[in-house]
């Protein structure tokens, strides 16, 4: 048998520093920087899932009546998560190319005065549109419901302010904008939302699930003994992809997505060729992503693979599902939040157009993408 020697080592197993419980809440207080936020702040230890699903089952009970906004297909999800709790659920589904509005959250209140929990998807990066979170939150405070906000892929591409805007339980993962790692994330929860959970029997508890164990074990315990070991590696990147963005400026960040989003959309308008903006309005478009809608010739999937097939590393995906023929998502999150990104995605999505037959202005798109970026 062969022995392990002891004198392998290697530096990315050896050399790490511990993620003892001091460094573990200073990267909770940055998360809580990042969010100007005073609630509680709690890294989960896992992808996003585990806190967007573990805060609806803490949350939702069978005397739950939920609105559940539907942008795209995570709060298609949400509302199953609502269902599978017992929760009364009214869907508020708005087409995929727009946003919601704060006067059809009001009309929905009025339509059903006893919903106490909405459920909201700030950005979606896979249909590309963002919501109104900071008017919606107006409403919902004053219909007094607890509010729910995916804010994973819109964190670190445009604000997201859970204390300004009324949001009772914010979920964040840092593989997006943040450029940072996907296998832990983050939740704000605020007073109000953690008595709604002491108050529900089906909380979960000595549950992987469980915000309620945590808040129990570590946050109320002072943050002085870790209840499980934690994920290392992932908390690390955290850490690092944290400390980044505060030496940047989160302001720098957003701005930074923000131009590739312009950029894009300018673009793509300028360069034809069958190719337009998914979202119908510039105002109602996601920061982190920018999706197009293939209007005619070869469906979406087929230009992705030829515009990857010349520029191999380009973030540019078909869409998901049935959306995989007539949507293309430009990925400009995190470090390919660049104009080299921009432009290059742009150009291979030109030539692959060219290539079949369509008219496009790839110098025109080239200028007025330039002229967005700034
Ligand atoms: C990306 C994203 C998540 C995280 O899900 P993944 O499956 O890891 O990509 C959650 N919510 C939204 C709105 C996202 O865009």
């Amino acid at each position: 048998m062969s022995e392990v020697s002891s004198d392998v080592t290697h530096p990315f197993l050896d050399d790490l520093p511990p993620m003892d419980a001091a460094r573990f809440a200073a990267v909770e207080d940055r998360v809580a920087r990042l969010l100007d936020t005073r609630q509680d702040v709690l890294i989960t230890q896992g992808e996003a899932l585990l806190p967007l699903e573990g805060a609806i089952r803490a949350a939702a009970g069978p005397g739950t009546v939920a609105l559940n906004v539907i942008t795209g297909p995570y709060g298609q999800t949400f509302g199953n998560w609502l269902r599978d709790c017992g929760a009364t659920v009214h869907d508020l589904a708005v087409p995929f190319h727009s946003a919601v509005t704060a006067a059809q959250v009001r009309d929905a209140f009025a339509a059903h005065p006893e919903i106490d929990f909405v459920s909201l998807v700030h950005a979606e990066a896979a249909t590309g549109n963002t919501n109104p979170v900071a008017e919606i939150g107006e409403a919902v405070r004053e219909q007094g419901a607890l509010f729910y906000l995916d804010a994973v892929a819109s964190v670190g591409a445009e604000p997201v302010l859970p204390d300004a805007w009324g949001v009772d339980l914010c979920v964040i993962g840092g593989q997006k904008a943040l450029g940072g790692p996907a296998g832990v994330s983050a939740i704000s929860v605020s007073e109000r939302a953690w008595a709604r959970m002491a108050a529900n029997p089906n909380a979960p508890r000595r549950s992987y699930l469980s915000l309620l164990d945590w808040k129990e074990r570590w946050t109320d315990a002072g943050r002085t003994a870790l209840p499980h070991a934690p994920a290392q590696l992932e908390m690390l990147a955290l850490q690092a992809c944290l400390e980044r963005i505060e030496a940047q400026g989160l302001g720098t960040v957003t701005a930074r997505h923000a131009s590739a989003a312009a950029a894009t959309r300018a673009g793509v308008l300028a360069l034809g060729g069958g190719l337009e903006p998914f979202v119908h309005a510039a105002a109602d478009a996601a920061p982190v992503a920018t999706t197009l809608r293939v209007t005619s010739g070869p469906d979406a999937s087929e230009l992705v693979a030829a515009a990857l097939a010349a520029r191999p590393g380009l973030p540019l995906a078909a869409g998901g599902g049935a959306l995989a023929r007539e949507m293309i998502r430009v990925n400009h999150y995190g470090p390919d939040a660049t104009p080299a990104v921009v432009l290059g995605a742009l150009d291979a999505l030109g030539t692959a157009l060219a290539e079949r037959g369509h008219v496009v202005d790839a110098e025109g798109a080239r200028r007025a993408a330039g002229e967005a970026w700034n």
